[in-house]
């Protein structure tokens, strides 16, 4: 449908250090790979999407969320006639710099990074760990990633604006991404906002008529499938409720790309990226249902008190396992080595962004005492 808007692996501008070509895999699956056997990519699993993993077995982590995204937007890519493989590697790394304890992690350490004139956003900490952080190749520092996968890190949630930072002027900031990284955003919201619902359910801090009171698409779906499944269960019935919002939501995406590429004339993707603002976007219904999740979410889940609770106890540890680091930095883990140019904010700022959430209270316990402030 836009493969003349596809972004083809033979016009990557290319690796920082330049490499050779590989055999068969195209320089975006090597990407994938690449970052699939990071150590921040395999973290992941012990990070917190939303619901902390003490009360079921079954809530999703940021890893599974990963998947999930990646599995969405694929499929928009390959229904669009899109690069599959610079989409997936997108996908796959468009979590990787998030701390532990989900956003009330990274507000956290926003706020203590403020204290020293600097900030913390997940988008660019996952710059940092493929640029530097990780460190498993001998040629080079980080992943050498190609230069797109890493425009997408910090341009797939938000356009940057030309001098905002010096460190972001490299990443074009005057132009929009490829289609290929513009789509990983709605992919994301799709992915969470299903995922929220169905976690929040197993949680039991919600049921499907609430949904329904809420946001009159789903009400017409579980109506649908409450007529076609008389018999079912309500945890079927949910489930296949879940199934079709998320049908809606994705072909709702497809197709308001597809419009609104039509709708913009762009013919190649040097338009699209001289285009004023991003192609990718749902339809107005989809966008409009996306919207009542949202603001449904918010107010039944992120909010209740299970939710807020967690996220008070888990940024007051961070802030106390930040001010012992600054008043330890010897006790800092070997990354911090001679030679490492950091301050020691940024040092502690990596340290503990990298942590999983395990690995935060274990460590907490040991040096502040017990962790159930
Ligand atoms: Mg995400």
């Amino acid at each position: 449908m836009l493969s003349h808007l596809r972004f083809s692996s033979d016009e990557s501008r290319g690796r920082r250090y330049p490499e050779p070509e590989h055999a068969y895999r195209n320089p975006f699956q090597r990407d994938r790979d690449r970052i699939v056997y990071s150590r921040a990519f395999r973290r992941l699993e012990n990070k917190t999407q939303v619901f902390a993993p003490d009360l079921s077995d079954h809530f999703r982590n940021r890893l599974t969320h990963t998947i999930e995204v990646a599995e969405i937007a694929r499929t928009v890519a390959g229904v669009l006639g899109l690069n599959e493989d610079l989409t997936e590697a997108l996908a796959l790394v468009h979590d990787v710099g998030h701390p532990p304890f989900a956003h009330a992690g990274e507000e956290a350490l926003d706020r203590e990074m403020q204290r020293y004139g600097e900030r913390f956003n997940h988008n660019v900490q996952a710059l940092r760990l493929v640029d530097m952080l990780e460190s498993r190749y001998p040629r080079f520092p980080g992943l050498n990633l190609t230069f797109e996968v890493r425009e997408g890190i910090v341009k797939h949630s938000r356009d940057l604006t030309p001098g905002e930072s010096p460190a972001l002027d490299q990443y074009l900031p005057e132009l929009r991404p490829p289609l290929e990284a513009q789509l990983i955003d709605l992919a994301d919201e799709t992915a969470y906002n299903a995922a929220d619902l169905d976690d929040a359910y197993d949680a039991e801090l919600l049921r499907p008529e609430d949904i329904a009171a809420a946001v009159p698409v789903y009400a017409e779906i579980l109506e649908t499938v409450e007529t076609s499944f008389p018999g079912a269960t309500e945890r079927e019935r949910f489930h296949e409720s879940l199934r079709h919002l998320i049908d809606g939501l994705v072909s709702g995406l497809i197709d308001g790309t597809v419009a609104s590429a039509r709708a913009a004339g762009v013919q190649n993707v040097e338009e699209v990226r001289q285009f004023p603002s991003r192609i990718v976007r749902f339809t107005n219904d989809a966008g409009a249902t996306s919207r009542e999740l949202k603001k449904f979410l918010y107010q039944r889940v992120y909010s209740s008190s299970e939710l807020s609770e967690d996220r008070v106890r888990s940024m007051e540890q961070l802030e106390r396992l930040f001010g012992y680091f600054m008043a330890h930095p010897e006790m800092l883990p070997g990354e911090s080595e001679p030679g490492d140019a950091r301050p020691v904010h940024r040092a502690v700022c990596d340290y503990i962004a990298g942590m999983t959430d395990g690995f935060f209270l274990k460590t907490y316990t040991a040096l502040l005492g017990s962790s159930s402030v």
